[in-house]
């Protein structure tokens, strides 16, 4: 596996889709980046409003407990800064927008770490809900952003003439990898990340817990750990 200790502290940027994305991804992660002196910021593409069963629904309400929750579950890690760019929750697609928009927060925040979740449909026994097409959306959009729009200066021209400068971003995480390649030791924080996915309370269900300790456990074991999380590591010079 990858030795990430050479890379001095900066700034992560998160992109995501939804609010509890980011916890349930690779919250025990973001808890120890954090504690290594890294400074994260998620983006969240959509607010969330249809993460409700309630058929009489008010979807502006269901977008400000998503949010508080997510505000709340960021906080619980040590996440500097949350932002929302509040595309609609499950009909997200990869646009040309969307790509915009990404592209002017990596050049904003000039990121030594990106994390984003994976574009690739996985197919699997955990089932569809990983496989959110929002998931995927967000991600392609993220990677699409990195490469090659954040780092051309002539792509998206506006983003320049407005002092958004072009960035290459060192090193890009995927989550949800059916192929991952960079295994983080997370057993000192994982209580931080069930802590953390608590706060997604409109969510979670009984039970949630343990489902996300057998997951970091299991990953764990193969890799002689008590706990881990997993991703893809793509380098760009
Ligand atoms: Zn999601």
């Amino acid at each position: 596996m990858s030795d990430l200790s050479s890379t001095e502290p900066g700034t992560v940027l998160l992109i995501a889709a939804h609010p509890d994305d980011p916890e349930f991804g690779c919250g025990a992660t973001i808890a120890r980046w954090v504690q290594e002196g890294w400074r994260v910021v998620y983006v969240l593409c959509t607010r969330g409003e249809q993460g409700t069963h309630d058929v009489g629904a008010d979807l502006e309400a269901v977008k400000r407990t998503r949010e508080a929750e997510q505000r709340a579950a960021a906080a619980v890690l040590g996440v500097a800064e949350v932002r929302f760019l509040d595309y609609p929750d499950g009909l997200l697609e990869p646009t040309l927008a969307l790509r915009k928009d990404l592209t002017r927060e990596i050049r904003r925040y000039r990121p030594q770490r990106l994390i984003c979740q994976s574009p690739n449909r996985i197919l699997d026994s955990r089932g569809l809900r990983r496989n959110h097409p929002d998931h995927m959306a967000a991600g392609a959009a993220a990677l699409a952003a990195v490469y090659p729009t954040a780092s051309t200066p002539h792509l998206f021209p506006e983003l320049l003439a407005a002092g958004f400068a072009p960035w290459i971003v060192p090193e890009i995480y995927v989550t949800e990898s059916a192929d991952p390649d960079v295994i983080i030791d997370v057993s000192e924080t994982l209580d931080q990340k069930i802590a953390a996915l608590r706060c997604h309370a409109s969510q979670v269900r009984p039970g949630f817990e343990d489902r996300v300790r057998s997951w970091a456990r299991e990953l764990g074991e193969r890799h002689g750990l008590r706990a881990a999380e997993a991703f893809r590591l793509i380098r760009q010079e």
